[in-house]
C-alpha cells in the first residue's frame, strides 16, 4: 500500500508542554489535506514497542485555519494510549487519521443568540478550537465559556483564552466572550467554586455571566466527563432545553470523552 492510500498520515511533534504530571498539551505538523470543522476530533495513533498501533479519539484544540494541530491530553495511569503518547518528544511521529469526525459543531444549531460552552478537564479542547474560529463570533451575541477543573493549575490555555478578544480577526465581530473558570477542590479568587451540576441549578452560572439560560436564546454545548454531561442534560431538559437532532433542532449538543 502506498502512503497516499493509507487511512492516516504521519505527522511529527513540534512542541510538548507539561501542565501537571497528568496533563499536557502538544502541537504537531498538519497534513495540508487534513480538513476539519471547529469542534471535531481526529483519531490519533501511536506505535507501541511491539509494532502495533493504538488509536484514540482526540479533539482538535487549534483552529481549522491553523497550519499545525494542537491537542490537550490527560495521562491515564496505565492507559494504553496515553502511556505511549506522554513519552513522545518533539520530532517523534504521531499518526493522524485522514478524516475528522464528530458533531460537536456549530451547524448543530440553526439558530440561537447566546452560546454556552460547558467543559470539564480536557473537554475544553473543542471549545478552544470553536473560540479561535470566526463562526461562533459572527453568529452569536454572547459566548460564555465555563471551564471546570479540580485545581486552578489544571486549567490549560489560560493566556490564549484571555487574549482571544484582542485577536485582530475577531475584533470587529459581534460576540462578547465571558470566561468563567470553575474549580472544585480549592477556592480561588476570581473563579467559581463547585461543580457545574451545582452551579447551574443554583443559578450561580447565570448570575456570574449576567445572562439567563432560556430555550429561546441559549444554545449549550457540553464536553468532557460523561457523568457531568448526563446530569447537566437532565438539568437542561427540566429547563425545556433538549438535544439538537437533525430531524428536530434543539438547544443542546454533547461529546462524551469516555
Ligand atoms: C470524541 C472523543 C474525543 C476525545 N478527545 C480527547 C481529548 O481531546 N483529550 C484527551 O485527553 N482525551 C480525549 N478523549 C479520550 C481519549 O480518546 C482516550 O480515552 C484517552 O486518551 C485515554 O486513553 P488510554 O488508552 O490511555 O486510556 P483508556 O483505556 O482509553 O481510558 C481509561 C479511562 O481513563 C479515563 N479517561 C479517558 N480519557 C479521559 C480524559 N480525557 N479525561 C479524564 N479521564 C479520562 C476514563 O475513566 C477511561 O475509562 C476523547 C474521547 C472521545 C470519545
Amino acid at each position: 500500500m502506498t502512503a497516499s492510500e493509507e487511512k492516516f498520515t504521519r505527522q511529527h511533534l513540534l512542541e510538548v508542554e507539561t501542565l501537571t504530571p497528568s496533563l499536557f498539551t502538544l502541537r504537531t505538523t498538519r497534513d495540508p489535506g487534513f480538513r476539519f470543522r471547529a469542534g471535531q476530533f481526529a483519531r490519533l495513533g501511536v506505535r507501541k514497542a511491539s509494532g502495533s498501533i493504538v488509536w484514540r479519539a482526540y479533539s482538535m484544540v487549534s483552529a481549522p485555519h491553523d497550519e499545525f494541530l494542537d491537542f490537550f491530553s490527560i495521562v491515564v495511569p496505565g492507559g494504553e494510549f496515553t502511556s505511549e503518547l506522554s513519552r513522545l518528544r518533539p520530532g517523534d511521529e504521531l499518526l493522524v487519521d485522514r478524516q475528522a469526525f464528530g458533531y460537536l459543531t456549530l451547524d448543530r444549531f440553526p439558530d440561537g443568540r447566546d452560546l454556552w460552552l460547558l467543559a470539564t478537564g480536557t473537554g475544553v479542547a473543542p471549545f478552544v478550537s470553536i473560540l479561535q474560529d470566526f463562526e461562533a463570533w459572527e453568529r452569536f451575541e454572547r459566548i460564555v465559556l465555563v471551564y471546570s477543573a479540580r485545581e486552578a493549575r489544571e486549567l490549560a490555555y489560560q493566556t490564549l483564552i484571555g487574549t482571544l478578544p484582542e485577536r485582530d480577526y475577531l475584533q470587529d465581530l459581534r460576540a462578547r466572550l465571558t470566561y468563567l473558570p470553575v474549580v472544585t477542590r480549592e477556592q480561588v479568587p476570581g473563579m467559581l467554586y463547585g461543580r457545574i451540576t451545582t452551579l447551574l441549578p443554583s443559578g450561580e452560572l447565570e448570575r456570574a455571566a449576567d445572562l439567563k439560560l432560556t430555550p429561546e436564546h441559549s444554545r449549550v454545548m457540553l464536553c468532557g466527563n460523561p457523568a457531568m454531561i448526563e446530569e447537566t442534560r437532565h438539568l437542561l431538559k427540566a429547563m425545556d432545553m433538549n438535544l439538537s437532532l437533525t430531524r428536530r433542532p434543539g438547544q443542546v449538543a454533547v461529546e462524551n470523552y469516555w
